[in-house]
């Protein structure tokens, strides 16, 4: 059951109450590079991402912005660490929000600055607590960026905000570590009633770091708990979009794009089903739709799995049957399969 959290409003996009779970990525260009950073921001729509953060490191970056938001239709977030006079400038470009981390911005008049900025143009803070940048007295308390001490980091960064009646807020505290990251935001979940951005940070390469993620978000997600979602990788930032949509498809929560099945396989199997299942997905990444698609290497488990999937493909001794909407639609060789479930999967769907 989702936890019903307030709800922020980023542009265009509600994040919070019974909205659907927000897809975010960041880009990876530098920012003042504007033309590539539309161009990486203009990618991620169109896979799917909600909205896009993108790192604020100096006055080039921040001025940039205006110019940014002007070409892209989504909104865009300014991340912004340890200066906060850009968070001025970002908010003054036209930003969506903007992402502080106040751990690094310094004293606490400085934090008020961007609340009172923000508060009189009605941007949204994201108040992202990170483990690895905890203010010296709470690391001097708890020794380590222990879970309590990134929740206590978190009360004390809320009250400033709350201390100047804002609460426009979205809340964030990712570690790198699966376990104390949803112990934390389980306890972020029980505490405020904030909306929830959640994701395992610095995760790693696509494989390891898509593993992490999915069992971190997957566990939370599943509990209720998030609001919006990044996937962090090591990689193009379409691949945290992709591994988003997998998580959040798996779960039922968001419908986005081809939910793909095939068997693992085994000595009963008598075609290529490796090269089958690899030309089917990757000729499904122009999909858009929504529809479960089935590739199964012999009669034990095929016929059922392929009837029950929009689409699918039951191989026998190098042949196949195609299946669309549970029905058998055409036997064939094993090289014709794949040409004639695409056929059938045009002629069903509007993409
Ligand atoms: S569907 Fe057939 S080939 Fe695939 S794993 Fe199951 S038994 Fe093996």
């Amino acid at each position: 059951m989702r936890k019903l959290k307030k709800v922020v409003e980023i542009g265009k996009v509600k994040i919070g109450g019974n909205n659907p779970i927000v897809v975010q990525s960041m880009t990876k260009t530098k920012t003042r590079d504007i033309k590539k950073t539309i161009i990486q921001i203009k990618r991620l729509q169109k896979a799917g991402c909600d909205m896009v953060r993108m790192a604020v490191v100096n006055k080039d970056d921040a001025i940039s912005l205006r110019r940014i938001k002007k070409s892209v239709s989504i909104p865009i977030i300014a991340d912004i660490h340890f200066d906060y006079r850009l968070a001025l400038k970002a908010i003054d470009a036209g930003v969506d929000k903007i992402r502080i981390n106040p751990g690094n911005i310094g004293e606490n008049w400085k934090v008020t600055e961007v609340i009172k900025k923000a508060k009189d143009n009605c941007v949204p803070i994201r108040i992202g607590v990170n483990s690895g940048s905890l203010p010296k007295s709470i690391l001097k308390k708890y020794r380590h960026p222990t879970p309590d001490a990134i929740v206590e980091s978190m009360k004390d960064a809320i009250n400033i905000f709350i201390n100047n009646r804002f609460n426009n807020i979205v809340i964030s505290a990712k570690g790198a570590d699966v376990r104390d990251t949803i112990f934390v935001y389980k306890m972020l979940s029980k505490q405020f009633n904030y909306p929830l951005h959640i994701g395992i940070t610095e995760a790693g390469l696509p494989f390891r770091g898509g593993i992490k993620s999915a069992v971190g978000l997957g566990i939370l997600l599943n509990q209720g708990i998030g609001d919006t979602i990044r996937v962090s990788l090591t990689s193009d930032p379409v691949m945290e979009v992709v591994a988003a949509y997998e998580i959040l498809n798996s779960l039922g929560l968001r419908q986005h794009g081809p939910i793909f099945i095939s068997c693992p396989t085994c000595g009963r199997c008598e075609v290529n089903l490796a090269r089958i299942a690899r030309t089917v997905e990757s000729r499904l990444k122009k999909y858009k739709s929504f529809m479960k698609v089935a590739v199964m290497g012999c009669v034990v488990n095929g016929p059922g799995e392929a009837r029950e999937a929009d689409f699918g493909i039951a191989c026998g001794k190098g042949v196949g049957i195609v299946f669309a909407k549970g029905k058998e639609i055409r036997r064939a060789k094993e090289a014709k399969l794949v040409d004639i479930l695409f056929e059938v999967i045009d002629e069903n769907i509007n993409n």
